[in-house]
């Protein structure tokens, strides 16, 4: 497609409700470059488990409005976003309150578009239990995202992952396993302490954030035991083999597409799936099905149905 066309198709979208752009046939010359091409995803609206706003823009909300439109270019429906930056690897309960009050400052004008994941920092266990309180059962978030505070197989997680069970938020735990240079953060988890904690909760649904990225081969096989845990293919390089190992080893109805956007790139994380060798059924699965499943307990709660 010519770039003119391009940018014009792009902001024909942007101004057309999610569900009339879906239905408007592929431009002339936009063919599908993968095997499961941009037309059919724009028909099926992909869910995107792992996003941030850290786009351009003057406030929360006007970030979001250019995620969005990058969002509608490449054929994202929704997001869960969490973490406003700056990014703060142990944040205190005043830091971890600020970057949620951004992200509700962002459901506020764009709930049609995103879910918001409330950030926590199990260190201050007192304080993430009241935020869990604020910004989840008395406010509009469905889901916990925790980050590199606190290695995940502690104690100070349980009484969390105690309350987001009652309340049917899932939790996407950051997880990585660093090949080079001085290894993990101090703080960091790995799959391996996920399934650690899962272990103790059984039944309780959990997102294992990025599936150890760095050594994702290992990440998938620490996970496999315990049929809880969701891989997020989120964040990590886009490299050949690791979907498909994913659906091997978990079956494809535990494999989530996850961009980390802005980290990432919507695109180069969607190609991952669209390209690999998967069945067209399983592709659904990853990019949207999986996720509404996981999601709709807590949905439900907020009067939202899907
Ligand atoms: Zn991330």
């Amino acid at each position: 497609m010519k770039r003119r066309d391009f940018l014009a198709t792009g902001a024909l979208a942007a101004t057309l409700p999610w569900h009339a752009r879906a239905a408007q046939p592929s431009p002339a010359g936009e063919v599908a470059a993968s095997a499961w091409g941009s037309a059919e995803l724009r028909q099926l609206g992909a869910w995107d488990a792992h996003a941030h706003v850290g786009t351009p823009g003057a406030t929360p909300a006007k970030r979001m409005e250019y995620l969005v439109r990058i969002a509608d270019r490449v054929g994202v429906e929704r997001m869960c976003i969490f973490m406003s930056p700056p990014w703060q690897y142990e944040p205190t309960p005043e830091q971890f309150r600020k970057s949620n009050d951004d992200v509700l400052a962002v459901l506020k004008e764009w709930s049609s578009r995103a879910f918001g994941f409330v950030y926590l920092n199990p260190t201050h266990t007192r304080a993430s239990l009241d935020e869990l309180e604020r910004c989840v059962a008395d406010g509009p978030m469905v889901g916990i995202k925790l980050w590199v505070g606190c290695h995940c197989n502690r104690p100070e997680l349980d009484p969390i992952v105690k309350r987001a069970a009652e309340l049917d938020a899932i939790i996407l735990q950051h997880t990585w396993i660093k090949q080079r240079g001085k290894g993990n953060l101090p703080q960091e988890s790995t799959p391996m302490e996920l399934a650690e904690l899962s272990a103790r909760h059984p039944g309780v649904p959990l997102i294992c954030g990025h599936t150890g990225g760095g050594d994702w081969s290992l990440g998938i096989r620490a996970i496999r035991s315990r049929s809880e845990i969701h891989a997020d293919l989120g964040g990590g390089d886009p490299v050949y083999g690791e979907v498909e190992m994913a659906v091997r080893e978990l079956g494809a109805a535990r494999v989530l597409y996850g961009s980390d956007v802005h980290g990432r790139s919507f695109a180069s994380q969607l190609g991952r799936v669209l390209g690999a060798n998967l069945t067209v059924a399983e592709k659904r699965l990853i990019l949207r099905d999986n996720l509404v499943r996981l999601l709709r307990p807590a949905l439900k709660r907020k009067g939202i149905t899907v």
